[in-house]
């Protein structure tokens, strides 16, 4: 396994929508598993494909509450539940965080690492990560979900922070 490098905010690889995984082989394994590494070492609770530099739609989260890491291959959004104002960061911007507006719940669909599929449904963090990190794979980033530009706060670097 070995660590991988973080893409920073106006990296053009960040703004490009990931491509569908045909076969999990033995790249797309691999890259899963460097993932996996790099987060936990970035103080991440998620991290997408983009993040690291390639377009295939692979995520991985883990909030503090979850024991095991969970691995998104082409995962959707099928449903999205209520509305609640979030604090969120990105380890692609690094020195700020953002409020805006996430889901309360939503329901995901994606594959493991074996390739099977499996639908999750989430609320709180691990709701906002599922959201978080899907609109990584398309492009989109947290900043442009917030309601104006004072939305947006610079921070120190807080290794507290939860950094998605
Ligand atoms: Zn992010």
């Amino acid at each position: 396994m070995s660590l991988l490098k973080l893409r920073i905010v106006p990296d053009p690889i960040l703004r490009e929508k990931a491509k569908k995984v045909r076969a999990v082989d033995k790249f797309i394994l691999e890259l899963v598993e460097n993932m996996l590494e790099t987060m936990p070492h970035e103080n991440g609770v998620g991290l997408a494909a983009n993040q690291v530099g390639t377009l295939n739609k692979v995520a991985v989260i883990q909030t503090p509450e979850m024991e095991k890491a969970l691995v998104l291959i082409n995962p959707v959004v099928l449903e999205r539940l209520g509305e609640r104002h979030v604090e969120e960061g990105c380890l692609s911007i690094p020195g700020y965080r953002g409020e805006l507006i996430r889901s309360q719940a939503v329901k995901v669909r994606a594959q493991d690492a074996l390739g099977k599929r499996y639908t999750i449904k989430a609320d709180g963090l691990l709701a906002q990560a599922l959201e978080h990190e899907t609109d990584h794979l398309e492009g989109t980033l947290y900043i442009d979900h917030l309601e104006s530009r004072d939305k947006l706060y610079k921070v120190d670097n807080d290794p507290t922070d939860i950094e998605e």
